[in-house]
Formats: C-alpha cells, structure tokens, sequence
C-alpha cells in the first residue's frame, strides 16, 4: 500500500528510510504475519518497480555473505536475486611485490559459496518489488521525515510531503536513514567518526578471461583493492572493482584517461585476474568509520549506515546490519504478537545484548584489515606477511576468518 499520506495517527513501528537496511527491515517485520501490527516506511525518494531512486541503491556491487544470503532466502527476497548473483567459490588475498598470499574456499568452511556478488539496482528492484507486493507495509514515499522528537508514550514525528505537514506517533522508531538527514544532530546522537584519509573508486570491468568465481584481494600500501566476479553482460566476462586511494590522489586517478586507467590500475593489481579490456563508468566514495555512540533509546533504535559506516574491505557493512535488523525484527515481532510494548527500553536492551558482540567483532577484524593493509611501513609489512604465512599454515585460523566474512561467527536469528 504506497501512499504519500500517512493513514494512522499511531503506528506500533514507523521506519524512517526505504535504503537497503530498512526495505529489508519491513519485509522482515511482517514476513508471514497475518497481522504484524501497524508498521510505517518512510522514504523520501519514490519507491516504483522499474530502477531503484533510493540513492544507496546505486553503482555498488556489494558481496553479499553467506548468512545474508540465507537471511534474505529466509525473507524470500534472494529467490527474486538469485539469477543475477555470481557466487564466490574462491577468495585470493595477496600483498603487491610480495609472493604468495591466502588462498580460501567455500570448503574451508564447509559451505559451496563463501558469499555471492549482487548488483545493487538488482537488490534494489527486488526489495521494492517486496514492498510494492506486500499488504502489511504501508509505505509513504516520497516523504521526508523532518523531525523525530520524544514524549510522553511515544515518538513524535514530523512528515513532509511537497508542501503539505503530517504529525504521526509511534511506540517504536527505527532511523535507517543513512545517516545523511540530519536527524542524529536533532537527537544529539553523537557519532565516532574516524576518516581513513582514503576513497574508493567503483567501476565495471570487460576482462579477456573468465572470472572462475575468484574474488582478488590486493593490497598495494597504499590501500587495498579488490575484483570481484560479476555475471556475463553482451558476451562480456565483467569484474567490479573496488580501488582504494589516498584522499589527495583520487582527483588525478579520475582524470585518467581510460587507457591510463587500465594500464595503472593492471600494475596494481597484477595478472592474477588476467588482461584487463575496459572500464565502465567511475564512482567514488570517501571512506570512513563511523559508529553511533548510542544505538537505541526508549523507542528508537538505529540500524545501517547511521548506526556504524564501515571501510568496504571487508565487505561487511550491509552484512552486519542485516543481521542487526534481523535480530531487531525478531524482537518486535515477539513484543508484538505478545502484545508487549516495541519500544521499551527493556525490549531495546535485549536486542542491544544479541548485536553488540557481533558489531564489535566485526568493525573491529573491518579496521584492523584496513589499517594493517593501507601502509607501507616496513614493520607493518613484515607483520602482514606473517600474517597471511600464518594464516595459510594454520587451518583453523583461516576456518576462523572465513566463517567471519562469511558472517557466521554469530547465532542465526530465527523470526
Ligand atoms: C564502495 C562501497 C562498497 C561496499 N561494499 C559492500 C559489500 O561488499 N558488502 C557489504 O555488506 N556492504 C558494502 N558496502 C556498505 C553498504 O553499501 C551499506 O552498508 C548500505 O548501503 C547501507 O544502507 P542503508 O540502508 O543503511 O543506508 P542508505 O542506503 O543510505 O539508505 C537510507 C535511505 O533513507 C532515505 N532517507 C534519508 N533521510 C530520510 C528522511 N529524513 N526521511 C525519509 N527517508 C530518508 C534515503 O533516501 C535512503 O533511501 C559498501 C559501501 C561502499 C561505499
């Protein structure tokens, strides 16, 4: 039901952004509930069916672990993904100028697919296919939220459509807003903001090989880079690029040609992947750690980019906060349907009990394996080497830190 009038004066949980965090938040809210309660999104783009207009569901091509993909098969969302997906049997870390590496696969930790890489408008058109279909979302788009204020029994919000002004309460806020609306200034939610000094430059690739369902992890001193296998397009064996730069280089790395491009960006990454034929369209992303000094309060909770903002090494970002929307899910349906309040403090803390481990192990393993890659500090390079020796000799650590980017160090949550 898509509206760009709220239809309640009360909701048991209005989410504030329709992004990759909170569409899928929705879905899980009310997946094969009868009566799930009153739940609102809010978006201040357009949902339709045809390309996605959220603005986080752009050019990214983001690795989607293996537990996401069980999450989202959960949901059945993956079932509308699944033909567009390249699973990644392979994973090749290496260091440029140094010989050998890590080498990990799927039986490393038991599975056939160490995660699987998605292009975002394909996850973005699955996800509204989802909220366009189902009759327990009522979806208001495009409306802003312009104001989130606490009192007594609920949350206050303010909506903003064109020119017109809704006032809605909730028991339950959920802020999946990415973080760019200002609404955490308006809470004086502080955030930990760490900038790397670092962007990432996105792009397609046309190469002269097929990818092998191989994922190359490269880190070259001055950053890491990463191909990751994509589907065929017009008879193109394609890769996505994620290349990492020092914030004081990534005017100059733009401004090459695509020739110069191809042939900086080949020394970089080696002939692992094979000849390198085209690059598509460039994006950049400036790169930083932000985490959210509080994640919930009485009747709010914060969950994607605003709630932490990780450095996409690792490719856990959407990961970590699919699963800490997945276990905020589990949580509220359980209040719900025992006709509990959402937004208690008690029930908010519980959910911040199951996430917290988990957060902080992941952004921790995501910032050590970017501070430890982007430098060329002597010390630093022979520790990455023994590192990765250590890694390669020692099977149960390298089952350790495939079960960790697959995303499975953490219980699976059952809604
Ligand atoms: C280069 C790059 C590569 C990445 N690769 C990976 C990867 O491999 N694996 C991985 O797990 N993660 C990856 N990530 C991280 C991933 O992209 C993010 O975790 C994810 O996009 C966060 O989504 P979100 O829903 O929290 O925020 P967003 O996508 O920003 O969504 C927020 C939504 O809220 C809406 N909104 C904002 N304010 C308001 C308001 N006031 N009222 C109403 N609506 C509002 C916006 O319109 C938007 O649609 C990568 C990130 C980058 C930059």
């Amino acid at each position: 039901m898509i509206n760009q009038t709220p239809q309640h004066d009360h909701y048991d949980v209005v989410i504030i952004g329709a992004g990759m965090v909170g569409a899928t938040l929705a879905c899980a809210l009310t997946h094969q509930l009868t009566d799930p309660g009153k739940i609102l999104l809010v978006e201040a783009s357009l949902i339709h069916t045809g390309k996605a207009a959220q603005p986080g569901l752009d050019a990214r091509r983001p690795v989607l672990s293996a537990s996401s993909v069980d999450y989202l098969r959960t949901l059945v969302l993956w079932q509308a993904m699944q033909a567009a997906a390249t699973p990644i049997h392979h994973i090749q870390v290496s260091d440029q100028g140094h010989f050998g590496g890590v080498h990990m696969q799927g039986s490393d930790a038991r599975v056939e697919a160490l995660g699987h890489v998605v292009e975002n408008p394909v996850i973005g058109q699955a996800l509204n296919q989802a909220l366009l279909d189902s009759a327990a979302i009522e979806l208001c788009c495009p409306v802003q939220v312009t104001a989130v204020k606490p009192q007594p029994g609920s949350m206050l919000l303010s909506l903003q459509a064109d020119d017109k002004v809704y006032s809605i309460s909730a028991a339950l806020v959920v802020l999946a807003e990415g973080g760019r609306s200002g609404l955490m200034q308006q809470l004086g939610i502080h955030i930990n903001s760490h900038s790397y000094g670092q962007s990432a430059v996105i792009a397609n690739l046309a190469m002269l090989q097929p990818h092998q369902h191989i994922a190359y992890e490269r880190f070259t001193g001055k950053g890491p880079l990463a191909l990751l296998p994509l589907t065929t397009h017009a008879g193109a064996q394609r890769m996505a690029l994620v290349w990492t730069h020092p914030q004081d280089e990534i005017a100059s790395v733009m401004a090459l040609s695509d020739a110069d491009f191809i042939a900086r960006l080949q020394a970089d990454c080696g002939q692992a992947a094979g000849q390198i034929l085209q690059v598509g369209k460039r994006a950049v992303f400036p790169l930083t750690l932000q985490v959210a000094e509080e994640q919930f309060r009485p009747r709010l909770a914060l969950l994607g980019n605003v709630a932490h903002t990780l450095h996409p090494v690792a490719g856990q970002g959407f990961n970590l906060a699919l699963r800490d929307a997945m276990a905020l899910a589990a949580n509220v349906r359980q209040s719900l349907q025992a006709r509990q309040d959402p937004g208690s403090v008690l029930r908010l803390q519980a959910w911040w009990e199951v996430v917290q481990k988990d957060q902080l192990r992941t952004i921790t393993f995501s910032d050590v394996m970017t501070r430890l890659f982007s430098t060329n500090n002597t010390a630093m390079a022979v520790l990455r080497k023994l590192g990765m020796i250590g890694i390669e000799l020692l099977p149960p650590v390298k089952q350790h830190l495939a079960r960790q980017a697959m995303g499975y160090q953490s219980p699976a949550v059952r809604l």
